[in-house]
């Protein structure tokens, strides 16, 4: 294992197998408040041998430094190091930060890129990627993406930009990224999901000899349309004030159910949440008071009986 720091500021750690191979790598703390994340790649440094491995894996427990020092979202300028890929290396800290990550995604054979919520929602145990027009990339990517074994797979619109997935899009290397809770809080169960998924990814891969385990996927859907996959801009909330939800995740709901309220902090008014499409409910918002125009619901629309995409 050599822990070394790169002149763009990140930290990895590679571990070189004992036989040449793929070259996967892992990051997590792209944002500065996903816990469960950070926590899943430094375990994967401590327990991934070199005398197991074939090929290179190189790890970033911790993609934004700063953003975590700050237990926030986002470093100090601001900027969302998920929208600034592919980043300017002589711009600002979190402009460094995108530059340095998306050199090292551009230096790899396949990625994987570990997410939860925000501290202030919860997401659905799932795993995404981008319905990328190289038949051979998507094939691959959906096969990460079932192999990963998280209760829900997603594949999204190719076309969001600045993720480290547009970059690894943009290089035709097969990516994923993963979701689990979020809330501020670390997540064993999480951890122990996230450890378990990159270790039956580099199973797929041929890097570490792997049996994959039962299968726990519940939905498999994949949705085309243009901004697909982004999921700050779903169910704002229609009013400021004390926020709870009604339903948990993986619900499934449909219009005119109620799906949360809010109590205005002056005269206790309550203004309910009324869904407004069918699908399963992938993130609520957590923190007990909400404003206006916030995120408080995202529904992963999807049908009755989803049809799962063919595997190769
Ligand atoms: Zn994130």
């Amino acid at each position: 294992m050599t822990p070394m720091t790169d002149p763009g500021g990140l930290r990895t750690i590679t571990i070189e197998g004992n036989s040449s191979g793929p070259h996967l790598l892992i990051t997590a703390g792209v944002h500065g408040d996903e816990f469960t994340s950070i926590a899943a790649v430094r375990t994967l440094a401590q327990t991934v041998t070199s005398s197991e491995l074939t090929g290179r894996l190189t790890l970033v427990p911790i993609a934004n430094r700063a953003a975590v020092l700050r237990g926030e979202r986002t470093a100090e300028d601001g900027l969302d190091l998920a929208r600034v890929c592919p980043g300017i290396p002589e711009g600002s800290i979190t402009e460094r930060t995108a530059a340095a990550l998306s050199a090292l995604i551009r230096s790899a054979d396949a990625y994987i890129d570990l997410h939860t919520g925000s501290s202030t929602m919860s997401v659905m145990p799932l795993v995404g990627y981008t319905l990328h027009r190289d038949d051979t990339v998507l094939n691959r990517q959906r096969q990460m993406a079932l192999n990963f074994n998280l209760p829900a797979v997603w594949g999204t619109s190719p076309d969001l930009e600045g993720r480290t997935l547009s970059v690894a899009r943009d290089a035709g290397i097969p990516a994923i990224y993963a979701e689990f809770l979020g809330a501020g809080v670390l997540s064993d169960q999480g951890v122990e999901a996230y450890v378990d998924g990159c270790r039956n990814v580099m199973g797929l891969l041929g890097m570490v000899d792997r049996e994959q385990p039962e299968c726990r996927i519940g939905y498999v859907f994949e949705d085309e349309r243009p901004g697909s996959g982004h999921m700050q801009v779903q169910n704002p909330s229609p009013a400021t004030g004390f926020f709870r939800a009604v339903v948990e995740l993986g619900d499934r709901v449909r219009p005119g159910d109620r799906i949360g309220r809010v109590v205005n902090i002056d005269d206790d008014t309550v203004t309910d949440i009324v869904c407004e499409v069918e699908g399963i409910v992938i993130v609520i918002w957590t923190f007990p008071v909400i404003h206006e125009g916030d995120s408080a619901f995202v529904i992963l629309e999807i049908p009755e009986n989803p049809t799962p995409p063919e595997e190769d």
